[in-house]
């Protein structure tokens, strides 16, 4: 798949304000950005969804021209996001070279459907974030319809979850969901949104390097002159400065190593792993097997399926022994409550045989 970003140096860095405000902030915003020799593409919101009403809602369809002059007038390709029809269609006449689908936007495929009905033979590249619940299909689902719409140029952004509980990220990552995108579609590339993961700008620097090392290809960073006084989302905005010092600080790793010594290190480490993995497939079809026992006993005997005291004995017994081999306490009491639901499933199915 070629793709909007396919002809961009890696990783790709897509970098501009949440939203545009003024025309002059857009045009010195793309002014050091374009000076850092860093950054490859202009972003800026020109319609902005909020999450309230009342607060700042973009500029409109006059920030247009501000995006596109300034990408022009310092040689960057500029991207928006669109989210109906008629700003596709507004995007597309001021000659904004990408367009982007927010996270509130991947959520409706009514919306998405609109969006790829206007794209239709226009060509245009579009970058389609996550949707705000942590829903693959969905993203899946607005791929399809756009790529669908004859569009072959796609890439996706990864911009966290929204979560109940509350957690330093504003959205959390779940970088499972992404990587499960990757193995789908392995031709298409992801790039990562600290800005929207953080929301905080202290988060953005361990969330961009997270994100190379996971072999995304690129970034999109909001950036703003003056972030405190930023009309959105000013929590998370970095200065152009700060951002080129981010940048220089992130470690860009090879993705496939050439050196044959450390390839071969790597493969035997490789196997290993494949080893232990199938000793622990191996004892889990073991555990499964006596459950089944015990299952059939169970019904035999008449007895419910869930005593209580023995899956607290179990919990406490093997969160010892966990603890003793120096594993970390939740991961293992999340491991041993998905093998304890699964013993709790076959057992009913037995019961109920
Ligand atoms: C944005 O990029 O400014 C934005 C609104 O993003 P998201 O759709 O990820 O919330
Ligand atoms: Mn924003």
């Amino acid at each position: 798949m070629k793709t909007a970003t396919s002809n961009l140096k890696k990783p790709i860095i897509i970098a501009g304000p949440c939203s545009a405000e003024t025309e002059e902030q857009v045009f010195n915003t793309a002014k050091a950005l374009a000076n850092s020799n860093k950054v490859n593409m202009l972003r800026a919101g020109i319609w902005k969804p909020r999450t309230r009403p009342g607060n700042f809602e973009g500029v409109g369809e006059k920030g247009l021209k501000w995006l596109v002059d300034a990408g022009k007038a310092h040689n960057l390709p500029t991207t928006t996001e669109v989210a109906n029809a008629k700003h596709v269609e507004l995007a597309l006449k001021a000659g904004v070279d990408v367009l982007w689908i927010g996270a509130r936007t991947t959520v409706n495929p009514f919306s998405v459907q609109e969006i790829a009905d206007a794209v239709k033979g226009s060509n245009i590249p579009i970058m389609i974030k996550n949707p705000i619940n942590p829903d693959l299909q969905l993203w899946v689902g607005a791929i399809e319809r756009i790529a669908d719409a004859g569009i072959n140029d796609i890439t996706a952004i990864h911009r966290g979850f929204s979560s109940f509980e509350k957690t330093k990220f504003r959205n959390e990552p779940k970088w499972g969901i992404p990587i499960e995108l990757m193995h789908l579609f392995p031709d298409l590339p992801i790039i990562c949104d600290p800005s929207h993961i953080g929301g905080t700008r202290d988060l953005i620097e361990p969330l961009s390097q997270k994100a190379l090392d996971m072999n995304m290809a690129g970034l999109m960073i909001e950036t703003h002159l003056t972030p405190d006084e930023a009309w959105s989302d000013a929590k998370q905005q970095i200065t152009p400065t700060r951002l080129i010092q981010l940048l220089d600080r992130l470690v860009v790793r090879e993705k496939d190593l050439i050196n044959p010594l450390i390839i071969s290190e790597l493969d035997s480490l490789r196997s290993e792993i494949d080893d232990v993995d199938e000793k622990i497939l191996n004892a889990i079809s073991d555990r499964f097997k006596v459950i089944t026992k015990i299952g059939e006993f169970k019904k035999e005997n008449n007895t419910t399926i869930l005593q209580p005291d023995r899956w607290f004995e179990i919990l406490k017994t093997r969160g010892l022994i966990g603890s003793q081999l120096k594993l970390n306490d939740p991961f293992v009491d999340q491991l041993l409550k998905l093998i304890h639901k699964e013993s709790v499933l076959l057992q009913t199915k037995i019961m109920n045989s």
